[in-house]
């Protein structure tokens, strides 16, 4: 079987259709309770699936239908974090937010996602991308009362990570992502032990590995502050670096329409890339063939069989039907310049 060129995905995460959660917003409420809610999640899943598979999109996901919130959800799932017990802290040197407070040692009781993995395995042939959030991500999105140290819990983090990898691995996942747009505030912390602990959560993983930095949804807090820096966005010159010496196989980073000097890629020479070529803080959708102009500015800096086309970011936040437009110009666009590669 010879590899398809340019196979496309999304970040991860997917709108919701208005049955199961409020529509465009984060965080948004379940609408339903108990096994209701549980068989709608799987319902939402499978439409997920449907509209990306229709969309032409090779790398499916669950479209995160089954989670709150693409960090929270996971950590929901563990021992050691009180969610009663609220702080307020600043996310991502960014926003404040009511977090749930680390009250005593971290672990995962059972596994979270792994039912969900086999599910959308039993309905799809083709290769499946698993989300989770970063050690580095999830420490951000907490209040820290037991360990005291971002380091420290990172680590344990890690740990449970790389628990809850190796069971979706062996659900048939076959690129397991971390998210970790903290690794595009933190440049220290990324450099001192942020790469190291993704390296601790990828241990012994014979899938794929890719890890998402990016700039955020696109939501107001996110845009303001991209509206202060600046012309040139050279925050990925801070991590790529060392995860270019990483056992990271797969980068995904933010293109279209962002700020991003294209020549920073060339620092990740040699891994795969996942170029965002759709903007997800615009409800304009892309046409075919600005997607293929920003795939063609990254092939100056990647080789044509380790670009994977992507979005920016998740597209929670958008209308099921701009989500839907965007995928399919992803489709078209990866296309095009598929055939002209022929
Ligand atoms: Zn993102």
């Amino acid at each position: 079987m010879t590899k398809l060129l340019l196979p496309t995905s999304t970040a991860g995460s997917l709108p919701k259709p208005s049955w199961i959660a409020e529509p465009e917003k984060l965080w948004s409420e379940w609408k339903l309770t108990g096994d209701d809610l549980l068989q709608a999640k799987r319902d939402a899943l499978l439409v997920s699936l449907q509209e990306q598979i229709h969309a032409g999109i090779d790398i499916v996901s669950d479209g995160e239908q089954t989670r709150q919130h693409f960090v929270t959800t996971f950590i929901e799932h563990l021992d050691g974090v009180d969610f009663n017990k609220r702080e307020t802290v600043r996310i991502r040197n960014r926003y404040d937010a009511s977090v749930p407070s680390v009250v005593g040692a971290v672990s995962r009781p059972k596994s979270v996602f792994v039912e969900d993995a086999k599910f959308l395995r039993s309905h799809t042939d083709k290769p499946i991308k698993w989300a989770l959030p970063g050690p580095m991500t999830m420490i951000d999105t907490l209040y820290d009362a037991h360990y005291k140290s971002r380091e420290k819990l990172a680590w344990e983090f890690a740990k449970i990570l790389n628990e809850e990898a190796k069971e979706l691995e062996a659900a048939g996942v076959d690129i397991i992502q971390f998210d970790e747009p903290a690794f595009n505030v933190f440049f220290d912390e990324v450099n001192d032990w942020g790469v190291a602990t993704l390296e601790r959560a990828i241990e012994g993983l014979k899938c794929e590995t890719a890890v998402h930095i990016c700039y955020g949804y696109g939501i107001k807090a996110n845009t303001d502050w991209k509206q202060t820096l600046g012309g040139e966005w050279r925050q990925y010159e801070e991590s790529f670096p060392k995860l270019q010496q990483s056992k990271i196989d797969i980068i995904s980073l933010e293109c279209q329409n962002s700020h991003v000097p294209m020549d920073l890629i060339e620092l990740i020479r040699g891994k795969k890339v996942m170029v965002g070529a759709i903007d997800v803080a615009t409800n304009t959708i892309e046409t075919p063939e600005q997607v293929a102009d920003t795939l063609h500015k990254a092939l100056q800096f990647v080789d044509a069989d380790k670009l994977y086309p992507c979005t920016n970011c998740g597209m929670t936040p958008l209308s099921r039907t701009v989500a839907r437009g965007k995928l399919e110009a992803l489709s078209a666009g990866a296309k095009i310049v598929r055939q002209e590669l022929g």
